[in-house]
């Protein structure tokens, strides 16, 4: 087996995280919500319009966060798609409630809008969106729809920083969103996320949670003269350590952003002659979504050639990685969750999905041998 020679990820660092974790060492003040923490705050209000925002320890905890804020209660029913992260079922299933999963449409692998309707029922209380490779669901749909039956939206953006529907930033189109800083994500402080929230009606409440359920941040204002348990709650906040090597981050977010975008570009110029040949479908352009170059995948024929795919790569000291096993049928969706419909396409996409290498950094060399590398597997079968 050869060495690997272009890993699927590398994280990107290349601005101020060490200058800035060396200020937290230096100074007093480790735990969460200090400076940096606000700083962080403040840069999303500023660059994504967001109302209020609070730094998490991560996506999964942001999104269990909205699950407490939905209110969600046993045998309350959430409608989501099967073809997503664990995190997206598991922050429902926590609270006793059903995930309800629906199929993906064809064109962006997100949730298909005009399945939503059918899976409603009487229990169910929200929709949990989310948006695939940083591409937007159909959020003006999907909005009508919850609007006009009452039910809570929450976006999980964990993949979609610095993405835009219809000239809006994802994860701040729903009641709440959450996004990840992940690693493996765009903008990344090794573990981490954020709520993203839209409806102040929830602000006080989500402070008090994110709070282990006291009333502190209230407290620190001068709100309240004690300082309290007020409400359920956890420690969803991260250190002040995640919040500098973060703000370092998005001081670069959008040049990290439009490195990716180029790489992605490359990327699907590369691989159209592979689609008009027949041999694999390249990621669907949607012109009202402007997308930030988050996974560049590729769909393979069937479940046969992409596991040919991948090894004929990794053999050549490639990484190319599938996703997701849908949940539907993974052994706690079955035991948790339900299906509405057939998840015929969800099925399918999974099987045949392959991600290509990209990350920050990725040169021009690196890019032309993974291209060659899989132009030359097709050659290889033809
Ligand atoms: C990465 C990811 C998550 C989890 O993010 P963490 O920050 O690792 O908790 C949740 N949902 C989706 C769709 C993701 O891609």
């Amino acid at each position: 087996m050869s060495k690997v020679q272009i890993p699927f990820n590398r994280p990107p660092v290349q601005g101020r995280e060490m200058a800035y974790l060396e200020e937290v060492l230096t100074g007093r003040h480790l735990s969460g919500d200090g400076p940096f923490t606000k700083r962080c705050h403040q840069w999303f209000h500023e660059n994504l319009g967001v109302k209020k925002s609070l730094l998490t320890h991560s996506c999964t905890a942001a999104l269990e966060m909205g699950a407490l804020l939905a209110d969600l209660e046993p045998g309350d029913e959430v409608i989501m798609p099967s073809f997503t992260f664990v995190s997206t079922a598991n922050a429902v299933v926590l609270r006793g409630a059903v995930p309800v999963f629906i199929d993906i449409r064809p064109d962006t692998l997100n949730i298909d809008e005009k399945l939503i309707e059918a899976a409603i029922t009487p229990k169910t209380k929200a929709i949990f969106v989310v948006h695939y490779a940083g591409v937007g669901c159909e959020m003006d749909a999907i909005m009508e729809i919850a609007n006009r039956r009452g039910l809570i939206v929450v976006e999980d953006a964990a993949q979609a920083m610095l993405a835009k529907y219809k000239g809006r930033e994802l994860g701040t189109i729903g009641h709440l969103g959450a996004l990840s800083f992940h690693e493996t994500k765009n903008i990344v402080s090794g573990e981490g996320g954020v709520l993203l929230i839209n409806d102040t009606r929830f602000s006080d409440r989500a402070e008090i949670i994110r709070e282990k359920g006291t009333n502190r941040s209230q407290f620190f204002r001068g709100q309240v003269d004690k300082y309290t348990w007020v409400d359920v709650g956890s420690s969803f906040l991260p250190s002040e350590l995640n919040a500098a090597v973060l703000f370092a981050q998005l001081e670069n977010a959008r040049a990290i952003t439009d490195a990716r975008l180029s790489i992605w570009n490359r990327y699907h110029a590369e691989f159209e002659a592979l689609e008009k040949q027949g041999s694999a479908s390249r990621p669907k352009v949607v012109s009202h979504c402007q997308h930030n170059g988050h996974i560049y995948y590729l769909i393979a024929r069937n479940l046969d050639e992409r596991t040919a795919l991948i090894s004929h790569l990794k053999a050549r000291g490639v990484s190319a990685v599938f996703h997701y096993v849908p949940l539907h049928s993974a052994p706690a969706g079955r035991k948790y969750g339900r299906t509405s419909g057939s998840l015929a396409q969800t099925d399918r996409i999974s099987d045949t999905l392959v991600r290509m290498p990209l990350w920050w950094g990725m040169n021009e060399e690196q890019i032309g041998l993974v291209v060659d590398t899989v132009y030359d597997f097709y050659r290889s079968r033809a």
